[in-house]
């Protein structure tokens, strides 16, 4: 962006005041605009997390329980109605209010499940939250969370991090320490979007993982894409000699329920399943 509005101003010569192009300018502009609203959104408590059940299959009896459930940030802005997390944690995280709202997800979702903890039929369930590589980049992540854990008084062992794995790769050592860390805590670490970053699969073998993720794009098409057959077929056998616990995300159709049982999957999440919601009604 820089580079060519630079070389747009220089093309124009020395007496215009016309250094972006008034596309580029508005998308400024509205990204500015954005960024205020983002700014208040929090205090003016905008945010809420929803919740998505995770469903894991009964092998001797073909049913699915609930066995827990992913925190899924929900902006509603009061001019706007609801903005998706794909349109501002991208840009949450550029801005640094990531860093902030970051914090704040983990209490909220600890809140959750403490709540959890004293309800019979929750008791059991499992907690996941997405990290953003901002937050996890931060020197003070890992005492961040033990504090707060510490306050919450929540079961760590029910807690799990989603993590990207580009994420990972960007700095295997220090990723490397501070997931030993989390591990330490008792939290545990699945690998979101499995496939789809710029991934090495060396990381594999270093980090002390617990699930992968596999991601919607591969299992949109299952039914009629043989290549996404083979890609998810693969996923699901790295999970198997791994150890891992292997989840298919985006699961809409009964027919890719099936395949995906098929193939040996035991974990899923989906609209066929159950809707992110509030959590007063999970
Ligand atoms: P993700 O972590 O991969 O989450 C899965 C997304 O798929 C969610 O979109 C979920 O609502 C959607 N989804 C679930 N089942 C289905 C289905 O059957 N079909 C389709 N088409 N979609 C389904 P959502 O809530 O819009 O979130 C998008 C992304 O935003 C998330 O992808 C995650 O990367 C990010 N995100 C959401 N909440 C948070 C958060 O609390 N913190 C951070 N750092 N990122 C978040
Ligand atoms: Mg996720
Ligand atoms: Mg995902
Ligand atoms: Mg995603």
């Amino acid at each position: 962006y820089a580079d060519s509005a630079l070389y747009e101003a220089k093309k124009s010569g020395r007496n215009t005041l016309h250094f972006f192009s008034p596309l580029l300018q508005q998308k400024l502009e509205e990204e500015a605009v954005m960024l205020e609203r983002l700014h208040h959104a929090i205090h003016q408590q905008q945010m809420s997390l929803h919740y998505q059940k995770q469903w894991a299959l009964n092998p001797l009896t073909q049913d699915v329980h609930e066995i827990g459930a992913e925190a899924l940030i929900r902006w509603i802005d009061p001019v706007h109605g609801m903005i998706t997390p794909d349109k501002f944690i991208p840009l949450a995280e550029k801005s640094g209010s990531i860093i902030p709202l970051g914090e704040w997800i983990l209490k909220e979702a600890f809140t959750q499940l403490k709540s959890w903890q004293d309800d019979p039929q929750k008791r059991h369930w499992q907690l996941s939250i997405n990290i953003s590589i901002k937050q996890f980049e931060r020197d003070d992540f890992i005492s961040m969370v033990q504090e707060l854990l510490q306050s919450f008084q929540c079961d760590a062992t029910k807690i799990r991090f989603e993590l990207t794995e580009s994420l990972l790769i960007n700095d295997l050592k220090s990723s490397l320490r501070k997931i030993y860390a989390l591990t330490k805590l008792g939290i545990s670490l699945s690998i979101d979007d499995f496939g789809t970053g710029y991934s090495s699969l060396a990381y594999l073998k270093r980090l002390p993982i617990h699930e992968l993720k596999i991601d919607k794009s591969f299992i949109r098409d299952l039914a009629s894409d043989h290549a996404d057959v083979i890609l998810v077929q693969t996923i699901l056998g790295i999970g198997k000699r791994f150890g891992l616990d292997v989840v298919a995300e985006g699961v809409e159709t009964e027919e890719q329920y099936q395949r995906l049982r098929d193939m040996g999957c035991r974990y899923f999440q989906g609209y066929l399943f159950s809707k992110p919601t509030p959590p007063s009604l999970l």
